[in-house]
Parts: structure tokens; sequence; C-alpha cells
């Protein structure tokens, strides 16, 4: 889903997607010259793979999304919630994608290795 960045006005413009079985909404809201605000929800589930074990296991996506989205480069690092589109067209998907990759990235245990921590520390 692409939106065109000059399209965004002062009124919450909707938006509904999903992407490998995790789905956004949320409203986009103008918030300056080049700025607009991004406010979501995430739901859904995505496969991720136990760092300890390595057993595949549904990973729950289901969270609250706030970006600020901007059609210029970004000088400053002090937002590191900006997302840049250079080309004036947000792009939704990447997005989503881009907090899938960041779970698939980090680290991970599954339930039975998390409920294994407490005793696997103790004995050390
Ligand atoms: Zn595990």
């Amino acid at each position: 889903m692409r939106i065109v960045f000059d399209k965004i006005g002062q009124s919450p413009k909707p938006f509904d997607l999903e992407v490998n079985g995790v789905a956004l909404q949320g409203v986009l809201i103008k918030s300056g010259y080049h700025r607009v605000r991004l406010e979501g929800e995430l739901k859904g589930a995505t496969e991720v793979a136990c760092d300890r074990c390595g057993e595949l296991y549904q990973y729950d996506m289901s969270d609250s999304l706030r970006f600020t989205l901007s059609d210029e480069v970004i000088e400053t690092e002090d937002d590191l919630d900006i997302i840049e589109f250079i080309d004036g067209v947000i792009d939704l998907e990447f997005i989503v994608q881009s907090e899938i990759s960041s779970i698939k990235n980090s680290y991970h245990n599954c339930k039975s290795c998390e409920d294994d921590t407490e005793e696997f520390e103790k004995e050390f």
C-alpha cells in the first residue's frame, strides 16, 4: 500500500494492510511541512526460530507503532523513529516488512526455553 506524501492532510487518513500474515491498521496525519505522523496497531504473528533450541514458533507481533515519516533526508540523529521516504511516496508494506525483519533478526527464546531460564541460571 503506497500513499503519496502530499495527499495526507490534517485530518487523519486511515489505512489497513496485511503483509505475510501481519496486519497494520492505523492513521496517517500531517504533522509538519515535511512530516507525517503514523499511529497504528500491528496485529499478527510471524514465524521465528528459537535461538536456544532451534524450534520454530509463532512470535506474536501485536504492538502499537508510532513513527514520524518524512519526505526529506533527516540530518539529525535525534529521533530514531523517523522513516524517510525521499521519493514522496509512503510505502506502508515496507514499514510492516521492516518490523517483521527486525523481529526475525533479534534474539528469541521459545516458550519452553523461556520457562527453563530460571533453573538454567540457578545451576551456575
Ligand atoms: Zn527453545
